[in-house]
């Protein structure tokens, strides 16, 4: 069935002309590759393709120079609407975000996703949860397409193998990864420069960040579960910006004996953004669940609209009930 999804998804794009390409709301470098990906696809194919997120793209993503091109909806609004939506790496449609407002009323979508608890919401589906990355996927297409790849469009795909992998270290990290990975290489991409870039340097914000982060750490009593929290003032105070935020949770789960880590991110305008990472032995795409989230096995998150100690204690009180079922 899934060549038959792959069938599909060239026939949806062969019958447009005028493409918009959305991933999801704070995008991280699969969304970014992704959205890339499927832009450098429909070019090859002669198609016209418009590129947004309801975001910017992180600025460490710069280096891939298509992700110029690639609408800040919360900055540059736009006024057209599309009929023909391909979504990458959504796992649902509110992931989108705002930007589903430029959705023709009729609008056909393609989905195409990795994220086990995808619920299928497009009009087309292109889905392989066995997928390490929704980039792995668009090159399932690229193949079965039989398009010839170039170092630009390789570069996007390694970029989304490696983060989605935590750099070839998680679960996910399968022969098909590193073989897609080495044919990448093959393009001349050049894996060491980016691995640097973007898992060994940090910004002197985000290494500031750490440190307060660090400072509230705290554990269950049981010393399961670790939790931090960033208040909204610490991001102007150490002059972090979002993308400062992406790991930090890692140092909770990272602890020895630790099965759940969490880190607790104060908004704007006082919800809280929930980041939890499972070390393997709880399903905390689960524990996301039950609080409107989702995600996966061992990284999930989603919002709570209330104070931040409240949001602490109600999250730790699940996590920990799950944790001794
Ligand atoms: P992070 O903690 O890095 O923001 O997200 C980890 C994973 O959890 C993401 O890859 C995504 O699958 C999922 N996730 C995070 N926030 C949300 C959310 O608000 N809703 C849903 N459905 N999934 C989320
Ligand atoms: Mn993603
Ligand atoms: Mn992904």
């Amino acid at each position: 069935a899934y060549t038959e999804q792959l069938q599909a998804a060239l026939e949806f794009i062969r019958d447009g002309n005028r493409f918009l390409v959305v991933s999801h709301v704070q995008p991280d470098g699969d969304a970014i590759s992704s959205t890339i990906v499927v832009g450098w696809i429909l070019r090859q194919l002669g198609k016209q393709a418009v590129l947004i997120n309801e975001g910017a793209v992180p600025i460490r993503l710069h280096y891939m120079e298509s992700s110029a091109s690639i609408i800040n909806y919360s900055k540059q609004p736009l006024e057209e609407t599309f009929d023909r939506i391909i979504a990458v790496d959504c796992a649902d449609f509110r992931r989108i975000g705002r930007v589903s407002e430029r959705f023709a009323e009729s609008a056909q979508l393609l989905n195409i996703d990795h994220h086990p608890t995808n619920d299928a919401f497009g009009t087309a589906n292109l889905i392989r949860i066995d997928a390490a990355a929704t980039v792995e996927i668009l090159y399932d297409l690229i193949e079965h397409g039989a398009i010839s790849l170039d170092r630009e469009v390789a570069t996007a795909i390694y970029t989304g193998l490696l983060t989605d992998t935590g750099g070839f270290r998680y679960s996910n990290t399968t022969p098909r990864v590193m073989q897609v990975a080495a044919r990448m290489l093959a393009e001349e991409v050049e894996g060491h420069w980016i691995a640097n870039h973007l898992l060994e340097q940090m910004t002197k914000p985000q290494l500031l960040l750490l440190q307060r982060g660090l400072n509230r750490l705290t554990f269950s009593d049981d010393n399961r579960i670790a939790w931090l929290y960033v208040a909204f003032s610490d991001m102007a105070e150490t002059g972090a910006v979002g993308d400062d935020l992406e790991g930090l949770v890692n140092y909770a789960v990272n602890v020895e004996g630790v099965d759940v880590g969490i880190l607790f991110k104060e908004t704007e305008n006082g919800d809280v953004k929930v980041s939890m990472r499972s070390s393997g032995k709880a399903d905390v795409s689960a524990i996301a669940q039950t609080f409107g989230g989702g995600g996966h096995v061992r990284a999930a998150g989603f919002r709570l609209e209330q104070g931040i100690q409240e949001a602490i204690g109600k999250v730790v009180q699940v996590a920990s009930e799950a944790l001794n079922l």
